[in-house]
């Protein structure tokens, strides 16, 4: 059987990879691939995957690099990098976030797009996984220059994304307003296209509840495992890494539903709740939206993010970026349960030392999918051009996690495997069977007849 070095050997030969803006590429593309390397190949290795059919289902089906020419306010001209990497159409138009961050790189992209090609088929939508982004620092931006930025590199993407091809959503440093230049840009192009790209502002399509979604649905696969454990959300004490959309809008979900947020942190540091009383999580949203941090709310103590790795907790959500889970910090987690907020927090080595210590990780493809369930209520609803109650969406969005959540469960209970194993496993064997049937694959059983 070829090894999965061997399989990521022959991906990177078919890169060609210009250094623009940032860091060089081959920098960076480390840690992100390996991980995904590593979830892969556990579920295959269970799955029986020859060697070609992992080549197959591994190798991204597009992946685009432009030049992002803007020019800057002060009259200077900068040219960014720009990236969309489509992993797999096979069970429908790929699906996938923007970011801007300057470590955005084709590397990281295909590890994030290979993401979600396994995310949305483990929660069963009709999509497949893309991921895009700009290498660029946006917080050294103005908005002006972000307008432009934006519509420049849809200007050189507009030919590959849309409702039926690739439909792109907000990730890191990307919101509602940024959807609507995507949605501006790429309809002034094509002829008005409200499904080219969702978590759009409401007044352009958007649907209620989809800002919201993927933190609210962390907190609803939280509740369910929890009351599959035996336990409840009630009094459960919860740490979080990251208070941007994801981590706040859990935290939100968390405190309304009886849990207690008692620490979080995000880039600039971390904040712990002092004495018995939780952290208010409305009072802390308006913190950060007043100081752009949550370092300095009123009657915290200060920490550093790995304290808050570190804290005595029922639940830790790292709900920042890739990597935060290491083979130095997975040892200190005192936590009994880790719901990944973020996409692929945890590395290989890191996984292997929760799982020996008997931790429960609910692993990305699970825990936040809310975001693309609700981006898939947002496209049908634009395709068929109504408007759902939030009502609607919170109630069918969990019931497509809930139902993700028992087949995990319940696979990974009875082949006694992880629960990361277990969403991967169904994920992979999902796709595969889509390839098969389109005639690209001959799933194992087909081989050895
Ligand atoms: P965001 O930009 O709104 O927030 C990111 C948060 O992480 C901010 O609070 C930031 O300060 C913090 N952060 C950044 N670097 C950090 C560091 N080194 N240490 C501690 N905190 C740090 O982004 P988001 O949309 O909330 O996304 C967070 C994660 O969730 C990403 O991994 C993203 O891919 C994933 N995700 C997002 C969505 C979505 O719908 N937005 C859906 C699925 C997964």
């Amino acid at each position: 059987m070829q090894s999965p070095n061997a399989v990521r050997h022959e991906l990177d030969s078919s890169r060609s990879v210009v250094a623009l803006e940032g860091r060089a590429d081959s920098e960076r593309r480390t840690e992100v691939e390996l991980t995904a390397d590593h979830n892969f190949t556990l579920a295959a290795g269970r799955l029986g995957l020859s060697a070609d059919q992992q080549l197959l289902l591994r190798t991204p089906f597009r992946e685009v690099k432009v030049a992002v020419p803007v020019q800057m306010d002060d009259g200077t001209l900068r040219v960014f990098a720009g990236y969309r990497v489509q992993h797999s159409g096979a069970r429908g138009p790929a699906k996938g976030g923007i970011r801007f961050h300057t470590d955005v790189s084709i590397g990281e992209m295909h590890a994030l797009a290979e993401i979600m090609t396994w995310k949305t088929a483990l929660v069963d939508v009709p999509f497949g996984g893309a991921k895009g982004g700009i290498a660029c620092d946006p917080s050294k931006l103005s908005l002006a220059e972000q307008e432009r930025l934006t519509r420049r590199y849809v200007s050189r993407i507009h030919r590959f994304i849309g409702p039926f091809r690739d439909i792109p959503a907000p990730d890191v440093n990307t919101n509602e307003q940024v959807m609507a230049w995507i949605l501006d840009e790429y309809s002034s192009r094509h002829g008005y296209s409200p499904a080219c790209v969702t978590s759009k502002p409401v007044e352009l399509g958007g649907i209620r509840g989809r800002s919201t979604a993927t933190g609210t649905g962390i907190g609803m696969v939280l509740a369910e495992h929890l009351k599959a454990r035996g336990r409840s959300i009630r009094g459960a004490r919860v740490a979080i890494q990251g208070f941007g959309n994801v981590g706040a809008n859990a935290a939100a979900f968390i405190e309304q539903h009886g849990g207690e947020i008692i620490a979080v942190a995000d880039v600039n540091g971390g904040i712990l709740s002092s004495g018995s009383r939780p952290l208010r999580v409305p009072d802390l949203i308006e913190h950060v939206r007043l100081t752009g941090s949550v370092v300095g709310f009123p009657g915290a103590m200060s920490i550093d993010n790995d304290e808050l790795l570190a804290l005595p907790c029922d639940v830790l959500i790292p709900a920042a970026l890739e990597n935060a889970l290491t083979e130095s910090s997975a040892g200190e987690v005192r936590a009994s349960v880790i719901v990944e907020g973020a996409n692929l927090p945890t590395t290989a080595g890191a996984d292997r030392i929760l799982r020996s210590r008997g931790i429960d990780v609910i692993p990305d493809l699970l825990a936040n999918a809310g975001g693309v369930v609700a981006s898939y209520f947002e496209w049908t609803q634009n395709l068929q051009q109504t408007q759902w109650p939030r009502q609607k969406v919170n109630r069918k969005l969990q019931s497509y996690l809930v139902r993700a959540y028992r087949s995990v469960r319940k696979i990974a209970e009875a082949r006694d495997m992880s629960f990361r194993e277990a969403a991967w496993l169904i994920a992979i064997e999902r796709v595969a069977r889509a390839e098969s049937l389109r005639g690209a694959l001959s799933t194992v059983k087909e081989r050895n007849r």
